[in-house]
């Protein structure tokens, strides 16, 4: 059986036994993908709520689909959080299009000395917009069905005064330790990685953010661009504590018997 197409929709709607979709995924079923009535499609809430439902019948405005089979599926990777210094032009793009496809869980943008100006409130919008979008794309075609949050942008103490009881390790050119070493045998809960802006953390930046229990690491001996350096260490990650031993999911939907 091929895959059918994947949507993440607003998760009150999968609740129902028929399922009325309006707005922008009617419109990008229907109009976009020309979608016929009878289609098999995949309907996700971004919590790992799963509805495998039949487009019955496709009015102007509005198509209507029946429940087939509905499913919870849980987030199998370790809980990475990426707190990025934002970066300059759309960088911040890639690095939630490739974080979101190797499992980071949580995008924090946040304020640093020597980062780019904090962009005003009205192009905030615009941008949080855009990059929602990104995620979204990116988690259906990596096949997530939980999708990663983003968190507004924040100023470093902000950031630095919040809790996971997550592993948290600043990635430092000159930190001396390398990442490996400061990694336990055992899996933790989750692990906060800090990457810092083009410009570097400042010496005083530094300070605080390792009197917050972060752990300053390197990763090799070679400068990293501020977008290459999240994303290089969050494998190394998933390779150790996550689910990389598993294999990407079979679209077998019969699996999932036990209906909700
Ligand atoms: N301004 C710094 C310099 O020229 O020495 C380099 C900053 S680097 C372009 C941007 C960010 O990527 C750093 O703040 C750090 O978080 C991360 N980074 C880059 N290379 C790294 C390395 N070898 N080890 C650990 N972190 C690194």
């Amino acid at each position: 059986m091929s895959d059918p197409l994947r949507f993440f929709i607003s998760g009150g709607l999968l609740r129902e036994d028929k399922i009325s979709l309006c707005g922008e995924p009617f419109h990008h079923l229907c109009h976009v993908l020309r979608v016929k009535s009878g289609a098999e499609l995949l309907l996700l809430d971004g919590t790992g709520l799963c509805c495998l439902v039949r487009l019955e019948q496709i009015e102007a405005q509005h198509a209507t689909a029946r429940v087939l089979q509905r499913w919870q599926e849980p987030e199998t990777g370790l809980s990475i959080t990426l707190i990025q210094a934002l970066p300059k032009g759309d960088k911040f793009d890639l690095i939630l299009q490739k974080g979101t496809e190797l499992g980071v869980c949580t995008f924090q943008p946040v304020q640093t000395e020597h980062a780019v100006p904090r962009p005003k409130p009205e192009r905030l919008v615009k941008r949080n917009q855009r990059w929602q979008r990104i995620i979204n794309e990116a988690a259906r075609q990596s096949r997530r069905t939980v999708l990663p949050q983003l968190q507004p942008l924040q100023s470093l103490p902000e950031v630095l005064a919040q809790e996971s009881g997550h592993l948290k390790l600043v990635l430092w050119e000159a930190g001396s330790r390398s990442l490996a070493a400061a990694l336990p045998e055992t899996s933790p809960v989750g692990v906060t990685l800090l990457v810092g802006p083009e410009g570097g953390f400042s010496a005083a930046e530094m300070v605080q953010i390792t009197a917050a229990g972060f752990h300053a690491v390197h990763l090799g001996p070679r400068i990293l661009r501020t977008e290459t350096a999240g994303l290089a260490a969050t494998p190394v990650l998933q390779y150790l504590y996550g689910d990389w031993h598993q294999a990407p999911a079979n679209e077998n939907f019969n699996q999932h018997e036990e209906m909700l």
